[in-house]
């Protein structure tokens, strides 16, 4: 690509709007631009590293078998319907009305849609295992909006859907995409932790989230040091066996945002303080229908005897959640309610009370490690942050094999079985071999695109601008000119180099711009290339090129072979 041709638009100034480091170099690179509230447009250069992400995404999904399709963006209210999903997705969902008052919705995940497509496209055991992908817009109306396209309302996912006959082919269709979430972020040069995630009530096989590393991040991780365990955790503990509340009031109590000692909330909820005492986390849903928390941290006696209840601070009114809606929550968000190592079904209290909630959370404990079902944001004060910290890290693990550390991260991608509860619930069936009508097992597995766009700054950059992994940048390699209308020998020699990288399958950016070399080396870094060659006058006539990679202090002086080596 010749740049003079090309759109690219940078700023000078640092954008005051944007909060975290990612959102600030997409807008100043020039690569997005805010429409409206979580809507972005993708500038020529934002797209084609969004491109460079699908790419990745689209070959190890295509290598692991999957099948690329594509499904509607707006979706009839029948189809939502019969999963119940219509009412249940909560605030999330946006709706339409066409010309005829023929209600629609935009499609955040598209289970619905596929399976529709499943029930008349499969009719016999022999056309499974299949697993079909799309990479679309997904609209989801985000309560709040932030961090640029990292929590956008209109944003790019690849979502695919699979579909079984039996437990064992969901299990390998299951690891299969693990693994391809493996290469994929690997292939993007992420540093990226997959991280256990509950399935809880609604069975399955298992649950993991894909989790970009970075301070930034929204979510908490636990890992232990002496195993391969982690897990999205937000928070956990267990509470002694037979710690039940004391009364439901009592626990009424308990969800008011206020603070309360140690011994308050202990004696509130008739648990004996001890050791094993940890935290207790009691789970509602706003009026929106989007998942909040009151986040009760208890800590042992021997520990500071203080305790913080924390309503989550400007995120609406708080309602009582009901059963349904945390069903619905089990389904939709996987290991967003459970215990942690728990294989047994969760009990759910049939009381539409956020009292209820917490006696949900607290029976469901035994003694070990249980995940209470923190949706841990950063809109958690950065103290209490730190109290859970506190709390967590240090602590034995789960399977009893080295300590827990903490650290925060960024959903990428998830991957989920799924069960029969959409085939069963749309009456998907499937011909097995003894010609008995069987419900499909399915699997469903997303990724952010545009949101490992965001993330992948996060991880990388400097003070100078964004630092693109090699797989991710617009461009692979930048051949910048110096002063080129006063001579022609460097416009000859740069068009040279950069036609013969082109023709070696190197992404190239040439700049023949004009700029002064400041500005236009300011560019390049901003924007992220990670190979820079410099062609001047002085160079050409002790026959180098300058070369810089990104990361690196200093240029060097190559000659043309050692060059081409260097970026082969
Ligand atoms: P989060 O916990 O961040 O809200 P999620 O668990 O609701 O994400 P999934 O339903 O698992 O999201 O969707 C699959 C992937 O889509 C997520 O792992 C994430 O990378 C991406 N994603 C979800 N919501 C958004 C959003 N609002 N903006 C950008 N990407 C998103
Ligand atoms: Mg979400
Ligand atoms: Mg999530
Ligand atoms: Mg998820």
């Amino acid at each position: 690509m010749r740049l003079s041709q090309f759109h690219l638009r940078t700023e000078k100034e640092t954008p005051a709007e944007a909060e975290i480091i990612s959102h600030r170099l997409m807008l100043k690179a020039g690569m997005i631009r805010k429409l409206a509230a979580g809507l972005y447009t993708w500038s020529p250069l934002g797209l084609r590293v969004m491109r460079k992400v699908e790419g990745i995404v689209r070959e190890e999904m295509n290598r692991a078998g999957a099948i690329e399709m594509a499904l509607p963006l707006i979706q009839p209210m029948d189809l939502w319907e019969e999963t119940g999903r219509w009412q249940k997705f909560g605030g999330q969902l946006l709706k339409i009305k066409d010309r005829k008052e023929q209600e629609y919705c935009f499609s955040p995940t598209a289970e619905e849609a596929v399976t529709e497509f499943a029930r008349n496209e499969l009719t016999s055991y022999k056309q499974l295992p299949i697993n079909l992908y799309q990479i679309s817009t997904k609209f989801r109306d985000e309560i709040r909006p932030r961090f640029g396209v990292m929590r956008a309302r209109e944003f790019v996912m690849k979502d695919a859907y699979s579909f079984h006959l039996d437990a064992a082919s969901l299990d390998a269709g299951y690891r299969t995409m693990y693994d391809a979430y493996t290469r994929i972020f690997t292939r993007l040069g992420l540093k990226f932790r997959a991280v256990f995630a509950d399935t809880g009530a609604i069975g399955g096989t298992a649950s993991h989230e894909f989790h970009v590393l970075a301070n930034s991040g929204e979510d908490a991780l636990a890992w232990s040091d002496g195993s391969d365990y982690a897990a999205n955790v937000e928070l956990a503990e267990a509470v002694s066996p037979g710690a039940r509340p004391a009364a439901t009031e009592a626990l009424r109590d308990i969800a008011t945002p206020t603070q309360k000692t140690c011994e308050d909330v202990a004696a509130l909820m008739g648990i004996p303080l001890q050791r094993t005492v940890k935290s207790v986390a009691v789970m509602g849903v706003d009026a929106d229908g989007n998942d909040q928390f009151v986040l009760a941290l208890v800590r042992g006696d021997h520990a500071v005897n203080e305790i913080k209840l924390t309503k989550l601070a400007g995120l609406g009114e708080y309602r009582m959640a009901t059963e349904d809606e945390i069903m619905e929550h089990l389904g939709s968000e996987p290991g967003f309610l459970g215990p942690l190592n728990a294989k047994k079904p969760i009990r759910v209290i049939a009381d539409r009370s956020v009292a209820a909630m917490a006696d949900f959370v607290v029976g469901a404990n035994k003694p070990g490690f249980h995940i209470a079902g923190v949706n841990w944001s950063r809109d958690l004060a950065e103290a209490e942050v730190a109290d859970i910290r506190n709390v967590i890290a240090g602590d034995p693990s789960p399977d009893g094999h080295g300590t827990l550390g903490i650290a925060r991260g960024i959903e990428v991608g998830h991957v989920f079985a799924l069960g029969d509860k959409y085939s069963q619930a749309m009456n998907a069936t499937v011909l097995d071999a003894n010609g008995r009508a069987v419900h499909p097992l399915m699997g469903c597995y997303g990724v952010g695109v545009s949101r490992i766009v965001a993330a992948a700054i996060e991880q990388n950059h400097d003070d100078a601008g964004i630092i693109w992994p090699d797989t991710m940048a617009p461009w692979t390699v930048a051949v910048c000119m110096i002063n080129p209308k006063n001579d022609p020998a460097v416009t000859a020699a740069a068009e040279a180099l950069y036609e013969e990288l082109q023709q070696r399958g190197i992404d190239t950016l040439l700049d023949d711009r004009g700029l002064r070399p400041g500005s236009m080396f300011a560019d390049m870094e901003l924007i992220g290339i990670p190979h820079r060659v410099v062609v001047s006058e002085r160079g050409l006539a002790a026959g180098q090129f300058e070369y810089r990679h990104r990361r690196a202090s200093e240029a060097e002086s190559l000659d043309r072979d050692a060059l081409l080596v260097r970026l082969g």
